[in-house]
């Protein structure tokens, strides 16, 4: 990346250039100590300008037919004459170095569209890096003037959670499922959906996925039994031949409405204040990785432990010693 001037290039993310506001999520993305100096310079004259998208988070594992909904879901916002931004959060694209989510070939109608912008998800070390860079983008994208942040993510692990925790509303989309297969729906699932959308419900595969979804609507009403809160609405669509998209983003528009202007705004400073102890621990956790005291003990504790000669918890103690600088070494 050449030098970067960071006032012209957030003048240009204002106007919402594409050129400028993808340049400026690279620049979040990036890890280097003098790129995230500059990165925090521009959001810093950016927050500001953001906050005013609606974000929605999307959930399913794969071939559930996430990428075929958000096409058809971005065509229809794009229709309403809104500009959407789509981003991802893959954690296997840490491990890999590449990412599915988030892919435009996966999305080839919206992503020529000049009203939409998408974005593979970054492979920033870790989940936290990720969700980082994510979340900054999402900030990119406000301030460049989108209505709407698609965020993608898969149904495993601690990825959804984490985008749970950056969205207004989180859509769960599934399949068509028998009674049995709906017990293997995770719990935690349940807990963070806002809505839950049964797809597929084309073909002779329609009436499965309308049982599936009454089924499904009666579990979360004994989720949610007794509370006064919002109770994640079900409905059926089919991506493919885009039935029922509209219906899915109404349910998305009421959870806002439920939440209301003050739910909302509590809602994102909450989890603002969730996503900066994220950040700090997964700062912690990457010195931890990287410095060189815990690098001196790290052999000996690993060969110690593995032959049964030191309990975790001696070991734990060594280590945090080592990172600490504390020359009072357990066991020394
Ligand atoms: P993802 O992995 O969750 O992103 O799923 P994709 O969007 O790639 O879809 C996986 C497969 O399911 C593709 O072959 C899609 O064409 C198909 N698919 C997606 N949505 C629908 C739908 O509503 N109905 C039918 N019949 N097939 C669909």
């Amino acid at each position: 990346m050449p030098a970067i001037d960071v006032p012209s290039l957030a003048a240009d993310v204002l106007a919402g250039r594409r050129a400028a506001f993808s340049r400026a999520i690279t620049l979040v993305e990036s890890s280097r100590s003098d790129h995230r100096a500059q990165a925090r310079e521009l959001l810093a004259e950016l927050t500001p300008h953001a906050g005013g998208s609606v974000r929605v988070g999307i959930s399913g594992v794969p071939g559930v037919g996430k990428s075929t909904f958000i096409e058809a879901l971005g065509a229809h916002l794009v229709e309403q004459g809104k500009r959407v931004g789509v981003l991802a959060v893959d954690p296997s694209s840490v491990r890999t170095g590449g990412s599915v989510l988030g892919d435009k070939t996966r999305m080839s109608t919206l992503a020529v569209s000049p009203q939409a912008y998408i974005r593979p998800s970054p492979s920033a070390g870790t989940l936290g890096g990720v969700a980082r860079a994510t979340s900054q983008a999402m900030t990119v994208l406000e301030a460049a003037g989108h209505d709407v942040v698609l965020v993608e993510t898969v149904g495993v692990g601690q990825s959804e959670i984490t985008v749970a925790g950056m969205v207004d509303t989180f859509l769960f989309l599934t399949i068509a499922r028998t009674g049995d297969q709906l017990q293997g729906i995770k719990k935690g699932i349940l807990e963070i959906a806002d809505v839950l959308c049964v797809n597929k419900a084309d073909g002779e595969r329609a009436q499965e996925a309308e049982a599936t979804a009454k089924e499904l609507a009666g579990a979360l009403r004994l989720v949610h039994a007794g509370t006064q809160g919002w109770v994640p609405p079900v409905v059926t669509a089919s991506a493919l031949e885009s039935v029922g998209i509209d219906r899915v983003w109404n349910r998305v528009i009421r959870h806002r409405e439920f939440l209301g202007s003050r739910g909302l705004q509590e809602k994102r400073a909450t989890q603002q204040l969730e996503f900066t102890w994220a950040l700090v621990r997964d700062e912690l956790d990457q010195r931890l990785r990287t410095d060189e005291r815990v690098a001196r003990v790290r052999a000996e504790v690993r060969e110690a432990v593995l032959a049964g000669e030191m309990p975790a918890a001696t070991a734990a103690d060594l280590i945090l010693a080592a990172y600490d600088g504390r020359e009072d070494l357990p066991g020394t």
